[in-house]
């Protein structure tokens, strides 16, 4: 069923569960009320939309976070990828699927999804409830850009840069994964940026090429370095890393949402770090070769990353 209109909608358990949502969201809804959103795309722009399921037992256990973390991460990373493209949020449709036992922390979970919705200027403009077995919040992101960043943009003699500190999501997620506090990363894996403002930024700047990082710096840039048919080179000693996380968590730790951008201009990494107070760090170049990514300096045992469906 789509979310209906809180003036329309009809008795029963259900619509009442939506009714509670969209009040709780308040000013984060916008435009509920038809069968379908309706979207205006400024003229000359184009349209992007892209999708990103958070499943309970594969992307995060339950105790692993409080539940507005679980909506809040879910949706974020969501709207990570309008930031790869360089994108404005046009808004969001929220589609969950919600076992008996989390219907009591269901209005948590929206307040974290609300809460993103505000903090990244993303309205939430309608969804889908269904039960489940397991809790899952999938996100439809939709955006809009004038001159959209590609992964197919990297060209011969540009720079490589990263935005802020690596490393953090990566080492927290090893210490939830053996059952340890999760540290100092917590807070960058619970509750991550990102990066629109700073995306829209390096694209005013002359970044022709980006991608986020969701399933570690090697991993991503190597789909940099296949869609763009170029080899990547990365020095070890210039990785910015999160203070209590290793080399390693940075180079291969996912769930970062920063970005990595290849620019043939010089970017301006001080003006950067003022205007979002986050680090803007050059790590390496674009060279001829063959379309994978070299790590100088390393010993990468896995440059892999995130495999979704490795066993
Ligand atoms: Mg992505």
């Amino acid at each position: 069923v789509s979310v209906p209109g809180d003036a329309a909608l009809g008795p029963g358990r259900e619509f009442d569960l939506i009714r509670s949502l969209i009040q709780r969201w308040g000013a984060a809804a916008v435009g509920i009320g038809d069968d379908a959103a309706l979207l205006r795309v400024p003229r000359g722009e184009t349209l992007l939309a892209s999708v990103d399921a958070n499943v309970e037992g594969i992307h995060f256990q339950r105790d692993w976070f409080a539940p507005d973390e679980i909506g809040y991460r879910a949706v974020t990373a969501a709207l990570s990828d309008l930031a790869a493209m360089a994108a404005r949020p046009l808004g969001m449709l929220i589609s969950l699927t919600v076992p008996e036992s989390w219907m009591h922390e269901l209005g948590r979970v929206a307040d974290g999804i609300g809460e993103a919705a505000t903090r990244f200027q993303s309205p939430i403009l309608g969804g889908n409830m269904a039960a489940a077995v397991e809790l899952s919040i999938t996100t439809t992101v939709l955006g809009a850009a004038f001159a959209p960043l590609m992964r197919g943009g990297a060209r011969d003699g540009d720079a490589v840069y990263v935005t802020g500190l690596l490393g953090g999501p990566g080492a927290a997620l090893a210490h939830l994964q053996r059952g340890e506090e999760a540290g100092d990363g917590r807070p960058r894996l619970a509750k991550p940026v990102a990066r629109l403002s700073e995306a829209r930024w390096l694209a005013d700047a002359g970044a022709m090429c980006a991608i986020d990082i969701s399933d570690g710096l090697v991993a991503d840039l190597g789909h940099v370095a296949a869609a763009s048919n170029v080899h990547v080179e990365v020095e070890a000693s210039a990785i910015p890393v999160f203070p209590s996380a290793s080399l390693a968590d940075a180079l291969q730790g996912g769930d970062e949402y920063e970005l990595v951008v290849t620019s043939p201009a010089a970017l301006d990494t001080e003006a950067f770090a003022r205007r979002f107070g986050v680090p803007l760090t050059k790590i390496g170049r674009v060279v001829g070769g063959p379309p994978t990514v070299d790590v100088r300096g390393a010993r990468v045992a896995d440059a892999k990353g995130y495999d979704h469906f490795s066993r």
